[in-house]
């Protein structure tokens, strides 16, 4: 299991919606072959790898066989039992690894990571039953968010608290296991996305300003407009984070810029982000070739932007609504890059595709990513 894997070898995939779509782009073009798992059929990723294994997570015996078949395992996922990550690993290197993936798979376990290991996390409390809330809102206070601990995305599994008195009604519309976070007043979000490789090598993207709509991202922006300090500190953070976790792969630190101009991490994904989507046209090594590059053990690329600043823009299923939207209008803009991520139902909320503008200032790259999607719109 030494040695790295080089371009003919098989990349192994968990999960295959368009995180493992666009790595196996990436690794294809690089002449890899790439296996995928889930236990969709028919995915993103799937239409696109070599094979596509669909199984669940927990049915071992495929998990062994798909281990057998591949060099390496990856994941565009975090939510993977640890059974599973455990079995794969008899066979082959899974990377990033369970201590990375246990971390990030559960809140409460990733603020007490952060605060043990000295990162700024915003106040919280533990909640395990509707018992325990009431001194966590003592302690916390209000405005504050109540949380599930597990498995939560784009603020899914959330409630946010105005007063005391609002604190039985957020239980009961979570229900399970949850995290009471104080309420962050902040100017705005950042990321920082990077890599790591299996020799501890360590390449990043900058600090990103990210802008969210309905808790989903909407617009990310490159470089982000923050102090040399901050982006240095956030850097600084996402490195310390990275070595304590043994990331090998890409990942992302997820920050708030508090009112009062500190830093907070808001999240850890240990996988390649929807805030760096704008590297596959905006930097010489996209956040997906990195991914392969640092799973396979080969030397990480370089993460110079292409130009002064990129923007990039989510398609949700909303977009549909009124029809097809009008792709022909949107390649209007010629600097306007469309990825279609080949998903079947555009429900809303759902993250169809993205439109990447790349220019030599971030607000030219806003304004032109965002008069793309504008048109893609067929009622406007
Ligand atoms: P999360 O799923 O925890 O990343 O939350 C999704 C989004 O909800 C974040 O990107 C923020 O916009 C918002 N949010 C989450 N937690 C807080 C908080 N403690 N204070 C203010 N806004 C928050």
């Amino acid at each position: 299991m030494s040695g790295a894997v080089l371009p003919g070898a098989t990349v192994g995939v968990l999960g295959s919606g368009q995180l493992g779509r666009m790595l196996t782009l990436a690794a294809r073009r690089m002449g890899y072959r790439v296996h995928v798992f889930s236990p969709d059929s028919d995915s993103p990723a799937g239409r696109l790898a070599n094979r596509e294994w669909s199984a669940d997570y927990e049915d071992l015996e495929r998990v062994r066989e798909f281990g057998r078949s591949v060099d390496v395992v990856t994941l565009e996922f975090e939510n993977i039992p640890s059974e599973t990550v455990e079995t794969l690993s008899e066979f082959v290197h899974v990377r990033p690894g369970l201590a990375a993936l246990r971390t990030a798979q559960n809140r409460l376990r990733e603020k007490e990571f952060l605060r043990g290991g000295g990162f700024p996390v915003a106040e919280f409390r533990s909640v395990p039953d509707a018992a325990s809330l009431e001194s966590a809102v003592e302690e916390v206070g209000v405005p504050a968010v109540l949380k599930t601990a597990g498995f939560g995305y784009d603020g899914k599994g959330q409630s946010r608290l105005s007063e005391a008195r609002d604190a039985p009604a957020a239980w009961d519309s979570l229900g399970g296991e949850a995290v009471l976070e104080s309420w962050v007043d902040f100017e705005v979000e950042l990321s920082v996305v990077a890599a790591r490789g299996v020799d501890g090598s360590f390449a990043h993207y900058g600090v990103v300003q990210n802008s969210h709509e309905n808790h989903i991202l909407d617009l990310t922006v490159a470089p982000g407009d923050v102090s040399e300090e901050i982006e240095v500190e956030a850097v600084e953070i996402t490195h310390g984070i990275f070595e304590e976790l043994e990331i090998v792969g890409t990942a992302c630190v997820e920050f708030f810029l508090t009112t009062k101009g500190t830093l907070l991490v808001n999240e850890i994904a240990p996988r390649p982000h929807n805030s760096g989507h704008w590297t596959i046209e905006g930097a010489v090594t996209s956040q997906f070739e990195q991914q392969l590059r640092a799973v396979c053990g080969l030397p990480l690329g370089s993460t110079e932007r292409t130009t002064g600043a990129a923007a990039m823009v989510n398609l949700l299923g909303d977009l549909w609504t009124g029809g097809e939207p009008d792709w022909r209008a949107a390649l209007e803009i010629p600097q306007a890059k469309l990825h279609l991520y080949g998903k079947a139902e555009p429900r809303p909320g759902r993250k169809m595709g993205h439109i990447t503008a790349l220019a030599s200032t971030s607000e030219e790259a806003a304004k032109l990513a965002r008069a793309a999607r504008t048109a893609l719109n067929v009622n406007s």
